[in-house]
């Protein structure tokens, strides 16, 4: 012990951790098996939780396990159970037993994955599961891929490489002032992360150009070539464009081969958003529909949304890795190391210095189900996707609202005798509260064309077509009581 009472351990030594952890193992067992039973979203009212948590910091140690009931009783019920079977809400956020079990090793090992030396494993094992996924998704071998934290900081990370590499990195020590005005493009449906990114960047909102959408949901490329032409013409310099392959809305999907050829011709930087479809992609039958996503400069997708691995896990991929490597690598004299020049610094391929070892569980996953495993769950959740749309499309009290190209169904109820807007839009919010509030489902929502629509989003790893029956059945009850009272 120190003079001033601190001991390394002391709160809990070899053997109390091994205890532990053999009864965390146990609980989250009981956890997975017990899970359908839970209510899907916390019930709880703003500041339920706060309520429960003492005011100061204890002064003194708590046990382990006084902690771990006061978890039970004060925090889990402030928890939404997003592995829950009935999460239908927004997107998944899968995980899985071999991302969990990788998750407890990282966070075991603990290790800072900055540069090739502070970990080389961790370094050479991301890049050879970035190569895996692209051969996996049918990519050009000659990009390049790394893990980010997420989607938005992807899409930020794309968005500066473009202004460097088009401003042939002048932006680096005069910023813009004498480069030409830039301007970026995406759809109106696009995700906001790409709106933020460009608030960050300092380009100025006022250069984004939202770009209408057809029936589909998807970029309107007229649109789109008329507001470049536009832009040429008034003496702009059209820089960057981010096309959705699986918008956040409906999961839609822009024209990317004809959106490629018109980046091609103004030296536009191509993004792909992939965040959520992307992982669809490990699919020839998906793969297929996209020949043109090749022609992107940059692509990202979320391996923690659909693809069996626990947040956080994105991929970005690059075409042109001198562009990412010239915006973002710093050398400060204390990160030299005799190495730099023959091995990957992926402190150097974003934002931040520190990085988790994130790797790990994607390898883990990659090898416990193997390409086939990860392919047939993709397969799955879109075949019970068709099975319900089929089931909606043919009940004339409902009515879906966007295609389903993968595993979202965008639909409202409609009883023939209501036809005025804003009373089909409040019947419809009200039956996604009532089914959320009961528990037994959690589904969010979205608006096309001003219509309330409910999302429901196929993509949980313990789903079932039993669960779909049921929670139909519980849809239908739902929206029959809500508009018959009686
Ligand atoms: C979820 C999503 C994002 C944001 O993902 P994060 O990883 O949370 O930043 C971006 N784009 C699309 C299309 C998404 O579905």
């Amino acid at each position: 012990m120190h003079a001033n009472g601190y001991t390394e351990n002391n709160t809990m030594d070899n053997k109390d951790f091994c205890l532990q952890a053999h009864q965390l193992v146990d609980w989250i067992e009981n956890y997975f098996k017990t899970l359908a039973d839970r209510p899907v979203k916390s019930p709880l009212k703003p500041g339920e939780v706060l309520a429960q948590l003492p005011e100061s910091p204890p002064q003194y140690p708590v046990d382990f396990d006084a902690c771990f009931k006061a978890f039970e009783s004060s925090i889990l019920p402030g928890i939404t159970h997003w592995q829950h079977p009935k999460f239908f809400a927004y997107f998944p956020a899968n995980s899985s037993y071999p991302s969990i079990l990788a998750e407890m090793l990282t966070s075991s090992l603990a290790v800072q994955c900055m540069s090739w030396q502070t970990s080389p494993a961790a370094s050479e094992l991301e890049q050879r599961v970035c190569e895996w996924l692209l051969k996996m998704m049918q990519l050009p071998s000659s990009w390049h891929g790394c893990i980010q934290s997420t989607a938005s900081e992807a899409t930020f990370t794309s968005l500066l490489s473009a202004i460097g590499h088009k401003s042939q990195y002048k932006n680096i020590e005069q910023g813009l002032k004498d480069c030409p005005t830039y301007t970026v493009y995406c759809s109106k449906e696009a995700h906001s992360s790409v709106e933020k990114a460009v608030k960050l960047s300092g380009l100025g909102l006022a250069q984004l150009r939202l770009i209408d959408t057809d029936a589909q949901l998807a970029m309107d490329v007229e649109s789109l070539a008329k507001c470049i032409e536009n832009d040429v013409n008034q003496g702009f310099s059209p820089l960057w464009l981010t096309a959705c392959l699986g918008t956040t809305g409906t999961t839609a999907i822009d024209p990317l081969a004809s959106i490629a050829k018109l980046c091609k011709r103004h030296g536009i930087w191509m993004h792909i958003d992939a965040a959520y479809a992307g992982s669809a992609l490990i699919c020839p039958e998906f793969r297929q529909q996209f020949e043109s996503i090749v022609e992107a400069d940059s692509l990202v997708f979320n391996p923690h949304k659909w693809l069996l691995t626990n947040f956080d896990c994105s991929i970005y991929f690059i075409k042109n890795k001198e562009a990412l490597l010239n915006t973002f690598a710093m050398t400060p004299p204390y990160l030299k190391t005799d190495e730099d020049d023959e091995v990957n610094n992926y402190r150097d391929w974003g934002i931040p210095l520190g990085r988790r070892f994130r790797a790990l569980k994607l390898w883990f996953v990659f090898c416990c189900y193997g390409v086939q495993g990860l392919q047939a769950f993709i397969r799955n959740h879109c075949q019970l996707a068709k099975t319900l749309q089929q089931k909606i499309d043919a009940d004339p009290a409902f009515e879906r609202l966007a295609p389903v190209p993968f595993n979202l169904i965008c639909f409202r109820y409609k009883p023939a005798r209501i036809s005025d807007i804003d009373t089909l839009n409040a019947l419809n919010k009200a039956l996604m509260d009532a089914l959320n509030a009961s528990g037994k489902m959690y589904l969010t929502h979205t608006l096309i064309d001003d219509r309330f629509v409910l999302r429901l989003c196929i993509g949980a790893v313990s789903v079932t077509q039993t669960h779909l029956d049921e929670a139909w059945e519980q849809i239908k009850q739902q929206a029959f009581a809500l508009a018959d009272p009686n």
